[in-house]
C-alpha cells in the first residue's frame, strides 16, 4: 500500500486557532478577556450557532448573558480573542449545528465551533463531581471544574475509538452496514477503545467482532485523527488490510459487508443503490483516499 504521510481531508481538524496556557489563568486575567471589547463571543445554544452566508455570527460580550457557562476557546492569527457562552435553551429556528455547517466553514470558525461543541457536551454532563457528588465550579477559564466539597479538579474527557477502512489483497474495499442504518448507507467499521486496549488491538478485535475479519499487527496503518464530538469522541483512522476472503457480518451491530472495487463503489452510488457517510466524517476521508478521488457530494448522506 503507497500512501500519503497522513490524511489531509479532514473536515473537523483544520484548526489555526492557538489556545492560551490554561494553567497560568487567573481571575483577572480572564476578566480581562471577558471585557475586551475586541473579544468575539460564539453563542452556543444547545449545540447549535448562527450561521449566515456560511460565516459565524459571533456576539460581543456585553450583549451576552453573564449567567452562562464561559470557555475560552484562544486566539486568532490577529490576536483576536474567542469565547465560547454555553447556553442550554432551545436554539431559535434557523440555527445550525456542526453535522449541518462543519463542511461549509472556514478553517478559523470550524476550529472554534468544533472545540465549543465538545467542550459545551462535557459541561453539560459533568455538573456534579464525580467522586462525592456536590455541585462543581468551573474554573481554568472553562476547562475545567473543580468540587468546593473535596476539592477533586475535573478535567474534560475524550473517548478514544478506532475507525478502520479494510482492503484485501486485490485493493477492494469492505464496507459495513450497521443494524440501525438505511440499507443502502455503508460506511467504515468503527469502534470504542476499551480499557486494557491499546488502538491496534481495538482494530484487530472489532473487526474480528462485527466482520470475521482477520488483521496482523503489521498490516495496520495509521492515517490520522479527528475529534468527533457526538458527543464525545477521538475517531483514531486507519487503513488495514486482510487475508481474509469471506468475512461475515455479527448479525447484531453489522447487518450485511460488502467488498467493493472502485467501478462497483461508482456504479452503485450513481444507481442510488449505495451512500457513503457525510463530508465531515473521518469514514469519508478513509475512503476517499482508497478511492483516489474526490467522493462526489451525491455520493454522501448529508
Ligand atoms: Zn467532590
Amino acid at each position: 500500500m503507497e500512501l500519503d504521510p497522513l490524511l489531509t481531508s479532514l473536515v473537523l481538524s483544520r484548526s489555526e486557532i492557538r489556545r492560551r496556557n490554561r494553567e497560568t489563568w487567573t481571575d483577572i486575567d480572564w476578566e480581562a478577556v471577558k471585557t475586551d471589547p475586541k473579544t468575539k463571543v460564539l453563542l452556543l445554544k444547545s449545540g447549535k450557532i448562527e450561521v449566515v452566508n456560511n460565516q459565524i455570527i459571533f456576539s460581543n460580550v456585553s450583549s451576552t448573558d453573564k449567567d452562562l457557562i464561559w470557555v475560552d476557546l484562544g486566539i486568532d492569527q490577529v490576536g483576536t480573542p474567542y469565547l465560547v457562552a454555553i447556553d442550554e435553551s432551545v436554539a431559535p429556528a434557523g440555527w445550525n449545528d456542526l453535522r449541518e455547517v462543519g463542511a461549509k466553514l472556514n478553517d478559523l470558525e470550524v476550529a472554534l465551533l468544533v472545540t465549543s461543541v465538545a467542550i459545551a457536551n462535557w459541561h453539560r454532563v459533568n455538573k456534579h463531581c464525580t467522586n462525592c457528588g456536590t455541585a462543581s465550579t468551573v474554573t481554568a477559564a472553562g476547562w475545567t471544574r473543580e468540587c468546593p466539597d473535596c476539592k477533586i479538579v475535573h478535567h474534560p474527557r475524550t473517548d478514544a475509538a478506532i475507525i478502520c477502512l479494510v482492503v484485501d489483497v486485490q485493493d477492494r474495499a469492505l464496507l459495513g452496514s450497521r443494524i440501525n442504518w438505511p440499507d443502502d448507507f455503508f460506511s467504515t467499521f468503527a469502534g470504542f477503545v476499551e480499557p486494557g486496549e491499546s488502538a491496534e488491538m481495538t482494530v484487530i478485535r472489532e473487526l474480528r467482532e462485527e466482520a470475521g475479519v482477520d488483521i496482523a499487527y503489521e498490516d495496520i496503518i495509521y492515517r490520522g485523527s479527528q475529534v468527533w464530538p457526538f458527543p464525545a469522541s477521538l475517531m483514531l483512522g486507519y487503513r488495514v488490510k486482510t487475508n481474509t476472503k469471506d468475512p461475515v457480518a455479527d448479525g447484531y451491530e453489522i447487518s450485511e459487508v460488502r467488498w467493493y472495487t472502485r467501478n462497483e463503489l461508482k456504479a452503485d452510488c450513481e444507481a442510488g443503490k449505495l451512500s457513503l457517510p457525510s463530508k465531515i466524517s473521518i469514514a469519508r476521508a478513509l475512503i476517499e483516499e482508497w478511492y483516489g478521488a474526490e467522493l462526489p457530494q451525491s455520493w454522501l448522506r448529508p
